[in-house]
């Protein structure tokens, strides 16, 4: 069976962001994965219970500690609640999605707390970058998934051409012995 892939809800095109809107992929690689029915979306925040719309959040350098992520920030939305909790539950709930479909590949949204795989915003809420990734991302990589962003498809595309060559290969060998 051809591999799948995990992708965040809002480069699906469901309107599940923070501000109610999506960020819906066209390029030629995400469409032929489209068509091939690889894509399993999965908006993380939404699942863990947070609204659309909703405050957005940032990882705030602070006096918390996230043994996760290894640093001593907090998750706060732009009105001081702490969505920590929000956020690992939606965390969990992609690893289940993901591990339900045997999934070894992700393309998550980048910079977002959630689905960031390299900059985040610095907590001032300024629209300002640091390097860091998001709880959902941190959780997928811990759990042996490779994760991308939307700007990243072509070198996920190299690594799925790989997979379905090594399960291809698989294949052929089970068929071997079967034979025997
Ligand atoms: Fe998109 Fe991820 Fe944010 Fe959901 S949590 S809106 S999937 S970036």
């Amino acid at each position: 069976m051809a591999e799948r892939i995990l992708v965040s809800a809002c480069l699906y095109g469901e309107a599940v962001r923070y501000d109610g809107q999506a960020c819906t992929q066209q390029h030629p690689i995400w469409q032929e994965w489209q068509q091939q029915n690889r894509l399993i979306s999965c908006c993380p925040e939404v699942a863990g219970g947070l609204p659309i719309p909703r405050f957005p959040a940032e990882w705030i350098k602070g006096d918390g500690h996230n043994a996760l992520i290894g640093k001593p920030v907090r998750l706060l939305d732009s009105q001081g609640t702490d969505v920590f909790s929000e956020f690992y539950k939606g965390a969990q709930y992609a690893l289940q999605v993901a591990q339900r479909h045997n999934i070894k590949i992700a393309v998550l949204k980048s910079k977002s707390p959630s689905c960031g795989n390299d900059l985040i915003y610095d907590g001032t809420f300024t629209g300002m970058l640091v390097d860091g990734i998001g709880l959902t991302t941190a959780v997928l990589q811990q759990a042996g998934i490779q994760v991308f962003n939307e700007h990243q498809l072509a070198e996920a595309n190299t690594l799925l051409n790989q997979l379905d060559q090594s399960s291809t290969h698989r294949g052929d060998l089970e068929l071997g012995l079967a034979k025997r």
